[in-house]
């Protein structure tokens, strides 16, 4: 009997997993194995909206294996010592995992090829089961990376992906392996209340409602704040429940000009993480130091404290802190626009911000988190990074009625209309009836103080 170990990771399914379908042409029995790894824990990074929704996904993933005669081995500790460890107590031959796409994930490949080389066993890594189009792979002349989106894009839309596979019929686990219990979303505690629920099926089954429903109207719907009319495949796809080279094909399948401008944000997400694989330091550094004095800490400790319980004075950025907190997940709009608020109104380092969308975020991820923040606060990717976003025309036009704001934002709910975005016009007696706040920022001082800082 041959063995091979398929380390899973970043990339929890069944459908178009190269590394399982490769382990499975090779070898008879295979161990479907995945680590809780000690290292992502002490990392900081292991929060409960995303260990809930793992935990979704790792039952999945064993319900999907046992229907196909086969079952998941969970195992903790330092990932590459415990699939070196498993892959010796089984005697198998190789090991499969995908291509890892961030510095943490590399050096986790580098130890566990040299410890199975050291045994006389194979690594053998996948590409593009993380990303549809793997970093490194499309670089323009004269530079390891490309810098801007729009030219990756056009180069990027030239890829030929192969077609998605299918999920393994049958799936032959060798006797004995042991495993630690799969962990279980009730264990978890700290959740947000309104948290979505993880794992492949959940995920198939929004990309297929998805492709028959919203799609079509995406190109004109995305920014429309009230509307939910995104994909919420962002987690899924993080924790790889579904596959990008899937999503992208049955995208454009779809066709049409709603199809057309999805494909293009999930080239955002390749694009980001080409420019990490890059540059790994920028996940904590300046990719484009624009000689920033930040305000500490502690200098801006109450516009903080006030921006992150959604109590900055500004209704739709505090609507969209709430919806964070509630769903540990947030429209992109609303992204756009309280990064812009907390990096450029306030001017604090956007480090700050982007650790708190990582403490919430259900889809946080290192390459789009931090990538997207540095582009907002103009020290990433953007071509125009003196632009600041005005809460109050952001709100106007895409709340244009207010609906967003009044679904979290309770204490302005008896507000009709566009008015919500401005309660600071309503005169001294109707502001009374409301509990909310004073602006924590006069917004034409707060854009004169980032010029002055910018050099501008
Ligand atoms: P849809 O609009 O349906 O888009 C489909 C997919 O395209 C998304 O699921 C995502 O994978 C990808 N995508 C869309 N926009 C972007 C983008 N700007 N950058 C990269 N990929 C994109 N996305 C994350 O997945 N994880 C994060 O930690 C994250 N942090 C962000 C922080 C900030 C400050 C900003 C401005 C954006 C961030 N994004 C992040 C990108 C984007 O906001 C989310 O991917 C999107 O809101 C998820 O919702 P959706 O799946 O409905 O998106």
């Amino acid at each position: 009997m041959t063995v091979s170990v398929v380390l899973f990771t970043s990339d929890l399914r069944l459908h178009d997993h190269p590394p399982l379908r490769a382990a499975l042409g090779s070898s008879d029995e295979v161990v479907p194995l995945f680590v809780l790894d000690r290292g992502i824990q002490d990392t900081g990074f292991d929060v409960p909206n995303r260990r809930a929704f793992l935990a979704d996904c790792l039952t999945g993933l064993d319900a999907g294996l046992r229907e196909r005669g086969g079952r998941l081995v969970v195992r903790s500790g330092r990932t590459a010592q415990v699939a070196a460890a498993v892959a010796a107590e089984t005697g198998a031959a190789e090991v499969h995992v995908a291509a890892g796409v961030t510095r943490y994930a590399s050096r986790r490949e580098e130890s566990l090829g040299r410890e199975l080389r050291s045994q006389g066993r194979r690594l053998v890594v996948h590409d593009g089961v993380i990303t549809a189009v793997p970093p490194g792979a499309l670089v323009p002349a004269g530079s390891d990376h490309y810098a801007v989106f729009t030219p990756y894009f056009r180069r990027w839309s030239r890829e030929r992906l192969r077609d998605p596979y299918g999920a393994p019929r049958r799936v032959t686990v060798p006797d004995g392996v042991g495993s630690e219990p799969i962990p279980a979303r009730r264990e978890v505690t700290g959740t947000a209340g309104g948290l979505v629920r993880g794992g492949e099926r959940e995920g198939r089954a929004r990309l297929a409602v998805w492709r028959r429903g919203g799609l079509g109207a995406y190109a004109d719907r995305h920014d429309d704040l009230p509307g939910d009319a995104t994909s919420g495949l962002s987690p899924f796809l993080h924790f790889g429940a579904v596959s990008p080279v899937e999503v992208v094909h049955r995208a454009r399948t779809a066709g049409g000009p709603g199809a057309e401008a999805f494909v293009r944000q999930l080239c955002w997400r390749d694009f980001h993480h080409q420019m990490l694989a890059a540059r790994p330091a920028a996940a904590d550094e300046e990719y484009r130091d624009r000689h920033d004095h930040w305000r500490s800490e502690r200098e801006a400790a109450g516009e903080i404290a006030a921006w992150k319980a959604g109590r900055t004075g500004y209704p739709v950025v505090d609507a969209a802190m709430r919806q964070l907190r509630h769903e540990g997940w947030m429209h992109n709009r609303g992204r756009l626009l309280t990064a812009s608020f907390l990096a450029k109104s306030l001017y604090v380092d956007w480090r700050v911000g982007a650790r708190h969308f990582l403490d919430h975020l259900v889809d946080g991820d290192i390459a789009d988190n931090q990538l997207n923040w540095q582009w907002v606060a103009g020290t990433g990717a953007d071509t125009r990074p003196g632009r600041v976003l005005n809460p109050v025309r952001q709100g106007r036009r895409f709340d244009p009625e207010g609906a967003y704001v009044r679904r979290w934002v309770p204490e302005l709910a008896g507000l009709a209309g566009p008015a919500v975005h401005e309660p600071w016009r309503l005169t001294d007696s109707e502001r009374a009836r409301y509990d909310y706040p004073e602006p924590v920022v006069d917004l034409s001082e707060a854009l004169a103080r980032f010029r002055r800082a910018r050099g501008g």
